[in-house]
């Protein structure tokens, strides 16, 4: 059966703007619901972040980065394992908001200001959303902006602690890699580790992904918006499984593959830093614009 949930990008002229203005129309008749946005890497690909399960040729460590990213690899090899992050760590750094990025914020403000709601949960660790001014955010992977101590229950360590990476010195270790020089927690001398979500590891395992909050919102949402996730992620699911159960509309914005076809979402095949800016641009010249015929 042939449905208008795939629409190929730029395949016509015009096709852009169609997307643009389908997806402002529906974010428009949103009013004071909930618009709840999902990031994924493909948010921060155009910031030259590289993807980081993707199969792109410049993806980073893409022959074994799920097993890099696990807390049993931590445990085994965790000079690597810090040698991989920092790596990773200063690719983020040098990185700057996008468009998408930016039209984020543009909508966030947006839907506020008219007394509506907006919460955006990103599956990423870079910290270019709340660079380009996103405030309603939850990191539901943790972040490159903070380390923890691998101890539990260390006053750094989960459930709730944490350590901001800028106060933490890895210069000797940058120097010089090896056991010896690993950066310690300043309270009890363990090791430090990232404040991230290992593939290894579960949503509940620290306070600072705010899963169980996101989960709250997700199911009080008035529309989903995917942006740049690749679906192979298990929360995306999750969020996808709550739109479903609850007939909640859902839309993709990516470039890429199709969401999984098992749920009714919409795919808007672009690229986000090209069509949100339009959508926000739009949302806010409809707003001027009452007598429009939405
Ligand atoms: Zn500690």
């Amino acid at each position: 059966m042939k449905t208008d949930r795939e629409v190929p990008e730029a395949c016509y002229p015009g096709a852009m703007a169609e997307h643009a203005t389908r997806l402002a129309e529906v974010i428009s008749a949103l009013e004071d619901e909930l618009l709840f946005v999902v990031t994924g890497a493909g948010v921060s690909a155009a910031s030259g972040i590289p993807t980081f399960r993707g199969s792109e040729p410049d993806a980073v460590w893409k022959v074994s980065d799920v097993e890099l990213a696990t807390f049993e690899y931590f445990q085994q090899d965790p000079v690597g394992q810090w040698r991989w992050y920092l790596k990773r760590f200063d690719s983020v750094e040098t990185a700057r908001p996008n468009p998408a990025h930016e039209a984020l914020v543009e909508l966030e403000s947006w839907q506020t200001a008219r007394g509506g709601r907006f919460q955006l949960v990103t599956q990423n660790i870079d910290t270019l959303h709340e660079r380009a001014g996103s405030d309603r955010l939850i990191k539901i992977h943790g972040t490159s902006a903070k380390l923890r101590c691998a101890t539990a229950n260390c006053k750094h360590g989960a459930p709730t602690g944490s350590i901001d990476r800028a106060d933490v010195d890895v210069a000797s270790f940058r120097a010089d890699p090896s056991r010896a020089t690993l950066p310690r927690c300043p309270a009890c001398g363990g090791l430090l580790r990232a404040h991230v979500l290992f593939f290894d590891e579960y949503y509940q395992d620290h306070a600072d992904y705010r899963f169980d909050q996101a989960m709250d919102l997700a199911r009080n949402a008035g529309l989903f918006l995917f942006v740049g996730t690749s679906f192979s992620v298990g929360v995306t699911d999750l969020f996808l499984r709550v739109a479903s159960e609850g007939d909640i509309p859902a839309f993709s914005v990516d470039p890429g593959a199709a969401p999984p076809p098992y749920f009714p979402i919409v795919h808007l095949r672009a690229a986000a830093e090209k069509l949100l800016p339009q959508v926000a641009k739009m949302v806010s010249q409809m707003a001027r614009e009452p007598s429009s015929p939405w």
